[in-house]
């Protein structure tokens, strides 16, 4: 077998791992004693639409359709609604031609990248990222070049992001609103990238994509402004996914959008669809493609994540720990105890707290508490964390 391959299996990520062994103490300890803040699964239904309209499909569709093959990219119907809709939202001008449906954003990145790179390629990400941006771009032949945060406001560091490009460098990853600090990348700052990521292109003569992972783009609190890529920048690619947003992340449906803008965008598209193909990435699960029409603009009940977020915020900054404020997704970023994310992990499971260490998101010395779970989980997981954080200070 593949040693590579057995290796990704063996070492699973360490999200995944806190989460089984969540698993384990419940069975041992009961659930309500396990304070399980490790995984990013919506705690909240989908809303009713979804319901209502998988009944429709399910009692009106001809099954051979509904469960059958579609077109390798997806529906043509189903990615013209998709345009329609991004165009109305965002005033954008995208084309179905230029969508391609996915199993859901893992599946839009892995093409997304496989379709951009060759041996040796760079491919640029901002730490804390979502580790799996290690995975799948090894898995394309690219290598990865990280580039940290500014410590404290966690904003890109541009000084050390122009630095890092060269010749190599072919794509940028963005991810806003961010996994693990829940922080919005503001338009100031998204213009400030672009006008780098465009001098560059022309200092090296090649395209460098911005490639922006957006599985999180409608779980924003307090009206916070998201700017829409391609808008911004010409050689962009959204990969996008209806998992947190419709919480649907078992049904696995998502999509890649490249810029109508973007340079021979038709000869992206075709590598995008022959990358689609190398992976055995084509046509997304059809009951869910034909679900998305009816669904776009909708979300589930997104209030009660920014319940869970005012409450865990205010309480353990009250409590004493340091945490990066976030407007969006469902993720804080909170300042380790100790300088050693894993001990100080380590120590949090003494009172049945599940905290995932930060170092697998490429920097040290803080937790994600992954807070899409029942508010009044949390409630019971304050004298924890007071408990935790006496430890260290009396
Ligand atoms: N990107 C980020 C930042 C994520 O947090 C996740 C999932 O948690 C994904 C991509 C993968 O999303 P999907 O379930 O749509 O494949």
């Amino acid at each position: 077998m593949n040693k590579r391959m057995y290796e990704l299996s063996s070492h699973a990520s360490v999200i995944r791992e806190l989460f089984e062994y969540g698993k384990k103490r419940k069975e041992v300890i009961g659930n309500d004693n396990v304070f399980d803040f490790s995984i990013g699964n919506p705690s909240n239904p989908c809303p009713n639409i979804v319901t209502n309209s998988l009944i429709n499909l399910l009692e009106k569709t001809d099954p051979i359709n509904l469960h059958g093959y579609t077109s390798s990219p997806g529906d043509y119907e189903v990615r013209k609604s998709i345009a329609e809709f991004l165009n109305r939202k965002y005033g954008c001008h995208e084309v179905p031609e230029k969508i391609y449906l996915t199993a859901g954003a893992a599946a839009a990145l892995t093409i997304s990248l496989k379709a951009i790179l060759n041996k040796g390629e760079e491919v640029i990400v901002f730490a804390p990222f979502f580790p799996e941006y290690a995975v799948f771009t090894e898995n394309a032949g690219g290598t990865l070049k990280i580039v940290k945060c500014l410590e404290g406001s966690f904003n890109i560091d541009f000084d050390n992001l122009e630095k890092a490009i060269c010749q190599k460098t072919r794509a940028v990853i963005i991810n806003y609103p961010n996994n693990p600090t829940g922080k919005i990348l503001d338009r100031d700052s998204l213009v400030k990238l672009c006008a780098i990521l465009s001098k560059k292109e022309k200092d090296y003569q090649h395209e460098i994509y911005l490639i922006s992972d957006e599985p999180y783009r409608e779980l924003v609190y307090d009206d916070t402004f998201v700017p829409f890529i391609t808008n911004y920048y010409d050689n962009s690619i959204v990969c996008y996914s209806f998992s947190k947003s419709l919480s649907l992340p078992g049904e696995r449906i998502g999509y890649i959008l490249i810029s109508n803008n973007a340079n021979n965008g038709d000869i992206l598209y075709k590598s995008v669809c022959g990358a689609g193909r190398s992976l055995g990435f084509i046509c997304a699960p059809t009951l869910f493609q034909y679900l998305i029409p009816s669904c776009l603009g909708y979300t589930s009940d997104l209030s009660v994540y920014k319940v869970n977020r005012d409450l865990l915020y205010e309480s353990l900054s009250n409590i004493g720990y340091e945490i990066v404020y976030p407007d969006g997704a469902f993720y804080l970023f909170m300042k380790a105890l100790e300088k050693d994310a894993n001990a100080f992990s380590d120590r949090a499971k003494k009172y049945e707290l599940l905290l995932v260490p930060s170092d697998s998101f490429g920097y040290k010395g803080y937790v994600r508490i992954s807070y899409c779970v029942d508010s009044d989980m949390i409630k019971r997981a304050l004298p924890k964390f007071k408990k935790l954080f006496d430890e260290y200070y009396i």
